[in-house]
């Protein structure tokens, strides 16, 4: 599987970059700007991520933007929820704003608090059917 990771935290980065590698290609980007970029990336190389672990405070562009312009390209190229990646989105902050907009304007796909709890993300994960239960 093509897993994009991106979080400005250098230790939550390479806690998930740790965590994912055994089970996919990680990318790794460190703002929403780059997260963006290589997601339209690997559209247009017909190589689309299966998981994308998105924080939502990082510079350049935040996560929610980042997450929102995913979704805008994807519903442009016609992909439907069924085929659209799974977007996790991470925060240091439970804040119930940022959940709202997170699921409903953003359609994030799952939503965890930092630290990341690996058990919670593994069963996601399974969840989703991109690894066996
Ligand atoms: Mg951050």
């Amino acid at each position: 599987m093509r897993i994009l990771i991106s979080e400005d935290d250098f230790t939550s980065r390479t806690l998930l970059q740790h965590f994912l590698s055994p089970y996919g290609d990680c990318d790794v980007t460190v703002n929403g700007l780059e997260a963006v970029e290589a997601f339209m990336l690997a559209m247009d190389e017909g190589q689309p991520y299966d998981l994308i672990c998105l924080d939502i405070m990082m510079p350049e562009l935040d996560g929610i933007k980042a997450l929102k312009a995913i979704r805008d390209k994807e519903k442009s190229m016609g992909i439907g929820a069924k085929d659209e990646v799974k977007i996790v989105m991470t925060t240091a902050l439970d804040s119930p704003k940022d959940v709202i907009e997170a699921y409903y304007r953003g359609g994030c796909t799952d939503y965890l608090t930092k630290p990341i709890d690996t058990q919670k993300l593994l069963a996601l994960l399974k969840g989703y059917g991109l690894i066996k239960k």
